[in-house]
């Protein structure tokens, strides 16, 4: 028996399913996961001694690739100093200056330790903002596991095929409206149905595999949001300073009321944020009424890192990030198609479809052959490349990715496909 497999026996005595979070147990392509030992730039090494190219990033935060020098560096001589205060320091506010300089959407921003704090937070805002009660999201979007936002969410709820989840009471998820992607007919009759505080959405979902917003369907979403009153709630978590220094909204003109933070703006510690307009974040306590607090938030090791992540993140940075993903997306198109398999690219994000054309819903996607899926990621992870283990989500490039690890990419995924479809 492997390392790892002995390694998931253990966990299981202990930790539910032998993972602290779901997706991680690989259920959904019938695999066992990995036990990682160490990173570096966009490789990972298991516990058997396997090299794995990372295609996860850690879920998005891992743009740098691992064990960055400089953002270590940074790490370990603020830890030197001391690793929590719960109190202000000055590297918070030089890094919510940063934040609000690069993102066109933010005028103030709250720092929390999580992308489900972060949305959770955005929405009782945005409640709080309004007076309003309803919510409208998006179906397969995912916004954290709180639960407002556990309603037709995408990632692991829809790896599980849970509509939501026991636990969250009916009364609760009646107040979250949901309506597809890339459509705003739903969407404006639920405005006009509803006292509705805010519409929520992934503008790229990546929470459903990676999904290609419609062309004009945020200035649609904008209007309607003006004409009912209801806050337009950007969530950024996945595509945040990764599609842009400003984020998806710096990159489709995006004009938000509130936005959420998380993965790359920590670096790879536990950090995440929200914000927006001076008049809505100023409701939040202590300057207005509307609660929210965190012991950890603005954790110095976590701030530390997220700052020497945003400073290497310049123009230069995206263009080499984006000719990457074209490179990729040049090579292994032609050997999808071969396959029948398609491919969904916005920026360092994409996902790779096991169904002749792209989605542009959840619906879609819902109509992929996850079994091929399956097989697929399993040939995968024995040529050495580590994609995320369901159909639902998107792959996350690194700066690392060179073309010793392209070539590695391509031939990976010619020979996982041979064998997925041809035996
Ligand atoms: N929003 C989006 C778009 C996400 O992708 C995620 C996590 N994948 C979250 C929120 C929740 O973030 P976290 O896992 O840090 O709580």
């Amino acid at each position: 028996m492997s390392l790892s497999d002995s390694l998931l026996q253990r966990a299981r005595q202990v930790i539910p399913g032998g993972v602290n979070s779901p997706v991680r147990a690989f259920n959904a392509v019938q695999g066992n996961p990995p036990f990682i030992q160490a990173g570096k730039g966009c490789w990972m090494n298991d516990v058997d001694g396997n090299k794995l190219l990372d295609l996860i990033g850690s879920w998005g935060p891992m743009i740098l690739g691992h064990a960055h020098p400089k953002v270590i560096e940074e790490i370990q001589k603020t830890a030197s100093m001391g690793t929590s205060f719960g109190a202000p320091t000055e590297a918070e506010v030089l890094f919510a200056e940063e934040m609000c300089e690069a993102h066109p959407c933010l005028d103030m921003v709250r720092l929390c330790s999580s992308g489900t704090e972060a949305t959770m937070h955005a929405v009782r805002l945005a409640r709080g903002y309004t007076g309003k009660e309803y919510l409208i999201k998006i179906d397969g979007c995912y916004h954290g596991a709180h639960d407002a936002m556990l309603v037709k969410a995408g990632s692991g709820v829809a790896t599980f095929a849970e509509p939501g989840s026991p636990g969250i009471p009916k009364a609760v998820a009646a107040l979250t409206l949901t309506a597809p992607f890339n459509d705003v007919d739903i969407i404006r009759q639920h405005l006009k149905n509803h006292s509705v505080a805010g519409v929520i959405l992934e503008a790229v979902p990546g929470n459903m595999g990676c999904i290609v917003p419609n062309d004009g369907y945020f200035k649609q979403l904008r209007e309607l949001c003006d004409e009912y009153g209801a806050l337009l709630i950007i969530d950024e978590v996945m595509t945040g300073f990764r599609l842009a220094k400003g984020g998806a909204c710096e990159r489709f003109d995006i004009d938000a009321d509130l936005v959420a933070l998380g993965k790359v703006v920590g670096g790879g510690l536990p950090l995440a944020a929200f914000g927006g307009r001076r008049d809505i974040m100023s409701k939040l306590s202590p300057l207005g009424p509307v609660y929210q607090a965190g012991t950890l938030s603005g954790n110095p090791l976590a701030v530390a890192a997220g700052r020497a992540t945003l400073r290497l993140l310049n123009d230069e940075f995206y263009k080499r990030l984006e000719h990457i993903s074209e490179e990729i997306e040049r090579r292994i198109v032609p050997i999808l198609k071969e396959y029948g398999c398609s491919f969904a690219r916005v920026g360092s994000m994409f996902t790779i479809f096991f169904r002749a054309s792209p989605p542009q819903n959840f619906t879609e996607v819902l109509e992929c052959d996850f079994e091929a899926f399956g097989a697929f990621h399993r040939h995968a992870l024995n040529q050495g490349l580590y994609f995320p283990p369901s159909q639902y989500e998107a792959v996350f490039l690194g700066i690392e990715m060179g073309s010793e690890e392209i070539e590695w990419l391509e031939k990976g995924v010619k020979k996982a496909l041979k064998a997925t479809f041809d035996c």
